[in-house]
């Protein structure tokens, strides 16, 4: 390969990860069996996965049971090319499961889809996970000496679903303790039988879960925007170590088994992964965003003409820093919603293809202007000089770069697709040393103590958050330097 070709493939795929990106995104469904009028289990969990898709575009899948035989089918690809309508007239019964993934642990490939089926002495079982847990290959281990499980994918919610379906006791409460005893990480995670619906989540909470009402029955979602689509109503978030069960009795809720002294819900998912209109931690996503918008503003301000987002993520944060400061709000980027992934390596004539592939700007809007250019983060800042650039050719005479997160330090073990510490653009430079790579006028990063206001921590002092990507104070001991695809490298041979 030519080294312009190499340079070029390795400029998009820095543009392709510029941004952290989330694990996946679940859905529960329990209707009640007698209403002929309602639609099959399956069909709901597809309209929920619609609204999760920002979650994880790889595959998707859903698991049905009708009290007699549980069914699953997976594909790769968005929702809308996973199913077709046989696939989901196939998937019939009042129980189901939905899945849609980003590879966190594992490569993208069929095999690694989810919901993942496994079969255990007593039960068969179809398993969602939202997460990653970071003892997976002890526990592979493990299943491979006590039950001869050789776990055949290589993600970390294969021996899940293995150990689950494995777990002695003779109650889901018992089995779902057993697993949770075992596990360690981050895992939000729906499972089906043919005839019962049961969602657990993790001690620490952190990653999302809510539970609705829906026909009659009930809906378990990674995020309240799901349940809104589905026409379910919010009921609450799943607590952190709960356990729900729901069967032909009704729900029971099960507290958790493994005591910790604080929750430890991922505070990324207000600054980027949730959607504005889902409802975390009691609060609004919209509403923290604006206000973490609003607080950078206190913490940073800056004399311009116009505030404008990178689109879409930062929205709703640069709306809360110009109404801080009175500043008008507008948009000077435009964001390609359709662009995903391309296989065409580009010309290296075409230095930031990528990210003119993504953004355009409106020189109408940005001509002779001092501009604040609100984003939710950087990561490796591979994306972010090439906007400052984009916006001084539209005519920006200055560009103020804000920051809605403090910056990223830390890699993420529990659910995040983080580069290495090494990576992170803010690994070893100061601020203003950041500012002179990305070429901006000035920058600002919200501070640890801004987003614990935004995200309003201090109404309520039992809830903790994970803020470890920042910090670097991970809530569990945390193997630091483990890759994604670590479970598909071959096991070493045992000592003889
Ligand atoms: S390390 Fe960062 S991204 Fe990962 S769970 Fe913690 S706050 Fe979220």
């Amino acid at each position: 390969m030519k080294d312009g070709a190499l340079a070029s493939k390795s400029l998009l795929a820095m543009h392709a990860r510029s941004a952290p990106r989330e694990a996946c995104g679940v859905i529960g469904i329990y209707l009640p069996n007698s209403d002929p009028s309602r639609p099959d289990a399956a069909m709901a969990a597809y309209h929920g996965l619609f609204a999760l898709q920002h979650r994880g575009q790889e595959s998707a899948g859903i698991a049905a049971g009708d009290g007699r035989t549980l069914r699953n089918f997976t594909h790769m690809g968005l929702v809308s090319q996973a199913f077709r309508k046989e696939d989901l007239d196939a998937l019939r019964g009042h129980i189901a499961i939905g899945h849609t993934r980003y590879s966190t642990t594992g490569s993208s490939k069929l095999a690694n889809a989810q919901p993942i089926v496994s079969k255990g002495p007593d039960v068969e079982l179809a398993l969602g996970h939202n997460g990653n847990i970071i003892n997976a290959a002890e526990l592979r281990d493990r299943l491979k000496a006590e039950w001869d499980i050789t776990c055949t994918a290589s993600t970390d919610s294969e021996p899940i679903a293995h150990l689950l379906s494995h777990a002695p006791g003779r109650t889901w409460g018992e089995r779902s303790a057993y697993l949770m005893r075992m596990l360690k990480g981050a895992y939000s995670l729906v499972v089906a039988t043919k005839d019962t619906l049961i969602a657990i989540r993790d001690p620490l909470g952190v990653r999302p879960m809510c539970l609705g009402r829906l026909y009659g029955g009930w809906a378990i979602a990674s995020e309240s925007a799901a349940l809104d689509h589905m026409g379910a109503q919010f009921v609450r978030e799943v607590e952190a170590g709960e356990t729900i069960v729901i069967d032909r009795n009704g729900l029971t809720s099960i507290p958790s088994p493994v005591k910790t002294s604080r929750t430890a819900h991922c505070v990324f998912e207000h600054i980027y992964f949730a959607r504005p209109d889902s409802i975390l931690d009691g609060q609004l996503t919209y509403v923290s965003r604006q206000a973490m918008g609003r607080l950078l503003a206190q913490e940073h301000p800056a004399e311009a003409d116009i505030v404008i987002p990178v689109p879409d993520s930062a929205n709703t944060a640069a709306v809360g820093y110009a109404q801080a400061l009175g500043i008008p709000y507008g948009y000077g980027l435009m964001k390609n919603r359709y662009v995903g992934r391309t296989f065409i390596e580009p010309d290296q004539r075409f230095r930031d293809l990528g990210v003119r592939n993504k953004f355009n700007t409106m020189p109408e809007v940005l001509s002779g202007k001092r501009v604040v250019v609100v984003d939710d983060s950087i990561v490796r800042g591979t994306t972010t000089p090439h906007i400052v650039a984009l916006l001084r050719r539209a005519g920006a005479v200055e560009v103020h770069m804000r920051i809605c997160a403090p910056p990223i330090l830390h890699p993420c073990h529990f659910g995040v697709d983080m580069p290495t510490k090494g990576e992170f653009i803010a690994n070893g430079r100061t601020i203003e040393q950041i500012r002179e790579k990305i070429g901006a006028d000035s920058l600002g990063y919200l501070s640890v103590a801004g987003l614990r206001q935004a995200v309003n921590l201090e109404v309520d002092s039992s809830r903790g958050f994970c803020e470890a990507c920042f910090t670097g104070l991970y809530p569990m001991e945390v193997q630091l330097q483990l890759d994604k695809l670590h479970l598909e490298q071959p096991a070493a041979p045992a000592a003889e």
